[in-house]
């Protein structure tokens, strides 16, 4: 709960400059007692099949309640936790939480079984290891692979070599890994020639240039060239009934953001 009171480390770094060296040092040792205290979330963002208005699925997203700051977002402390290596254990935390969750759906007798995505840090994916323990953890809660999905994000694109390694396992094992981000990298096209992604996830940052004709062409073109790879495609970040309408005509088949639905806990997503 959220009632068992601030840490003096936690006390210290309130209301204090995050991009400071030693706000770095507070908000490491924050972290870390926030893993022992489970003070971490994870919550639910719906990704909708627009072809029949289903929920396929969901995607993961860490949630921070920090004593005196309150909700943390990740974008302010995934970068300290790889730093810091952190992100093993944080990464843990939420494949345990993402495996529960499951479990609690089949439970449920939700059927059928939506996939959860994963999102995977650069740091994780130098774990060789990484793989065989996402399934050892599934194995543990009787979950089919192929529940899990994996999201990396264009950024990381620098290792090819693993990544292939990477995709080749989760692959075998029957996972689907999604590129994140497209659009907001390198966009190192010829890449994506040498790795087999399943899935192509629009950043919302073109989501929002279907507004000019030109961000309309440049939609357009990313979602042909991704079916013709095979791909699938979701668009992040789809806020208004407009880009939806558009996106579906585009061709693109699923559509993630507020609109469609916000990141939920458990209980929200089993109600609604
Ligand atoms: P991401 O994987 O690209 O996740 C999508 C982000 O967009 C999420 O931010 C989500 O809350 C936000 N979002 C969803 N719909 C909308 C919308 O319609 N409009 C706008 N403006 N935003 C929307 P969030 O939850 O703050 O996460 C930020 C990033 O942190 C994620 O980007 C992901 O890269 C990283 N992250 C989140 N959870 C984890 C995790 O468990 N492990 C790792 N390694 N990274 C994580
Ligand atoms: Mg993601
Ligand atoms: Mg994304
Ligand atoms: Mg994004």
């Amino acid at each position: 709960t959220l009632t068992r009171g601030a840490s003096p480390a936690s006390e210290a770094a309130a209301g204090t400059d995050m991009d400071s060296g030693l706000d770095k040092i507070r908000l490491e040792g924050d972290l870390r007692m926030a893993l022992d205290r489970g003070d971490l979330d994870v919550r639910l963002q719906p990704l909708r099949d627009m072809a029949d208005g289903s929920t396929a699925g969901y995607e993961s997203l860490i949630r921070w309640r920090h004593p005196v700051r309150g909700e943390v977002s990740p974008a302010e402390f995934i970068r300290v936790a790889e730093e810091t290596s952190l992100i093993l254990p944080v990464g843990d935390y939420v494949l345990d939480r993402v495996c529960a969750m499951l479990a609690e759906l089949r439970n449920r007798q939700r059927r059928p079984l939506p996939f959860i995505a994963l999102n995977v840090s650069a740091r994780q994916i130098e774990d060789t290891g990484l793989v065989s323990r996402w399934l050892a953890r599934l194995e543990q809660y009787g979950l089919p692979p192929d529940r899990l999905r994996i999201e990396i994000t264009e950024s990381l694109m620098f290792d090819t070599q693993r990544i292939v390694q990477l995709l080749e396992e989760c692959h075998r094992a029957g996972m689907r890994v999604a590129l994140d981000d497209f659009g907001t990298g390198y966009a190192n096209l010829g890449v994506l020639a040498d790795l087999r992604f399943d899935v192509i996830k629009l950043d919302r940052s073109l989501v929002r240039r279907l507004s000019s004709p030109r961000g309309l062409a440049l939609v357009r073109a990313v979602v042909g060239l991704a079916h013709s790879l095979q791909c699938d495609v979701v668009a992040e970040g789809v806020e208004t009934e407009t880009q939806y309408t558009l996106l579906r005509e585009l061709g693109c088949r699923y559509a993630q953001g507020w609109l469609v639905g916000h990141p939920l806990p458990l209980e929200d997503v089993i109600a609604s």
